[in-house]
């Protein structure tokens, strides 16, 4: 067996001495390279890989961050060199090609979502909200008004208030109705005490349910003087049926990486396009690439605009995969990944509440929740044993214990790219796990068992990860 260090101490040390730099910058001792063997290394990171869960490993049915299987061919492409080596310095006329993806991208997200014009700067969900929110500000500023006050439903997203806060924004919390839309005549009534800045909405909300009352929530609104912001993070369940902008949203961000078939999580990399209604375009932040003639070009910076809220143009990558997602489906096929996104949502729903209770009985968009409160009244197991089970069963555990407003709440998305055969493999597992559950509980508390870390200490795992022990 081969079993040469892969870096050999000494030559390195070698090399290190005859490097012309400066003293100072010299490395006093030589650093600590493993000693190990290339099989034993090429063992080591092929063995961590498997640990780690995608949705290539299997459905991933994260509830409001829509985990979609990415196709491959969007990474190959995005790959090419074509791409990878330009330079965000380089002269307009070098790179018309880029800049024409750029500007088809902006006018196609412009044109299915019903907008005057996007701004492709922001690099993440929440950076959008809070680049959208800053634009609302400045409109206000603008037309001397001093409202500082953004409602959020109580199903909202966490990042919604956070991000109005960081703009300067007061935050109330707008209740849900017992249907899970918003509480209309509590909305009537905090409208009627206080001028609002923006209302921070998604339809469908974040229990997958669409809000019927969305045109008289604009209208009232509008009528208060202040502006509707669309959360449209994920908006697999609205392409080719309904615009945001057509539903009275004055702004509006999306997550490319969720809905337009780019690998995310961990934190990036992402890309949060912001778009708006006519009146807000000279806010947007620049530079936007223009078409002058037969020429792309990037729009001059302009006194009114919010400024940078990127370096260079944003993630470009991320926009030129959606660009490609946009030409493989084309118009029809995006409306037909809506219609299965939905399709397979509703089939899932239906199944599992035969096990499993749903709180709202009614037809869900591209997600649903479920409330496991009456299986842990009866038998103790809770939502979180739940998820936890289901990561024996080979399966990301959906989202828990969000939105708030649902006890023992688990909240699944099964995406457009699940066929059958998987969704009925997770009812399946859900069954099983019920099951278990009245007949020998401790069985699921004890759950995880197949993988390398059992139950961990929540708030210990994320207040001080150790990312880098393994044995
Ligand atoms: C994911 C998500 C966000 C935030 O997006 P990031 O890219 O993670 O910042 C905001 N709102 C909703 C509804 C989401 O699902």
């Amino acid at each position: 067996m081969d079993n040469r260090p892969i870096f050999d101490k000494v030559e390195i040390s070698n090399q290190l001495s005859t490097l012309s730099l400066p003293e100072q910058l010299k490395r006093k001792k030589v650093c600590r390279f493993p000693n190990s063997s290339e099989a034993q290394v090429a063992r080591h990171y092929t063995k961590l890989s498997t640990l780690n869960f995608g949705v290539d490993s299997g459905m991933y049915p994260l509830g409001s961050c829509t985990m979609k299987y990415n196709y491959k061919i969007l990474e190959r492409l995005a790959s090419l060199p074509q791409f990878m080596q330009l330079h965000p310095f380089q002269d307009d006329q070098e790179c018309q090609g880029i800049l024409e993806i750029l500007y088809k991208m902006e006018r196609n997200l412009s044109e299915l979502f019903g907008y005057s014009k996007f701004s492709l700067q922001p690099v993440a969900g929440a950076h959008g909200e809070h680049t959208g929110l800053l634009i609302i500000r400045e409109y206000l500023k603008a037309n001397n008004d001093d409202r500082d006050l953004v409602l959020i439903p109580d199903s909202a997203h966490g990042t919604n208030p956070a991000s109005a806060v960081m703009a300067g924004f007061r935050v109330k919390k707008v209740p849900s109705d017992k249907w899970g839309n918003v509480d209309i005549d509590k909305l009537k009534e905090m409208l009627s005490k206080e001028k609002v800045a923006a209302f921070m909405l998604t339809n469908p909300s974040t229990l997958g349910l669409f809000e019927n009352n969305i045109l008289l929530i604009a209208n009232m609104i509008h009528e208060n003087g202040g502006l509707l912001y669309y959360d449209g993070a994920n908006a697999n369940a609205l392409m080719g049926k309904i615009r945001p902008g057509d539903m009275g949203f004055d702004v509006c961000h999306l997550n490319l990486h969720k809905t337009f078939g780019t690998p995310h999580g961990g934190g990036g990399p992402g890309a949060g396009p912001v778009g708006v209604a006519e009146k807000l375009v000279p806010y947007l932040p620049g530079p936007i690439v223009v078409k002058e003639k037969d020429k792309y070009g990037w729009s001059s910076y302009s006194e009114t605009q919010i400024g940078r809220m990127h370096g260079f143009y944003g993630n470009v990558i991320v926009v030129i995969k959606a660009y490609i997602y946009f030409l493989l489906h084309g118009g029809s096929g995006l409306k037909e990944a809506s219609e299965k996104a939905v399709e397979n949502a509703n089939y899932l729903m239906n199944k599992i509440n035969e096990i499993i209770k749903v709180p709202f009985e009614r037809v869900c968009m591209h997600e649903f929740v479920i409330s496991a409160e009456k299986l842990k009244k009866d038998t103790g197991v809770s939502a979180l044993d739940i998820a936890k089970a289901l990561i024996d069963k080979g399966y990301h555990p959906p989202t828990i214990y969000f939105p708030l407003i649902v006890p023992e709440c688990l909240m699944i998305e099964p995406t457009e790219t699940e066929d059958k055969e998987s969704m009925d493999a997770f009812v399946s597992a859900i069954k099983s796990i019920v099951d278990d559950a009245n007949s020998s509980p401790e069985k699921v508390k004890a759950a995880p068992v197949t993988r390398i870390v059992g139950r961990l200490d929540e708030v210990k795992a994320v207040k001080e990860p150790n990312l880098t022990f393994y044995s």
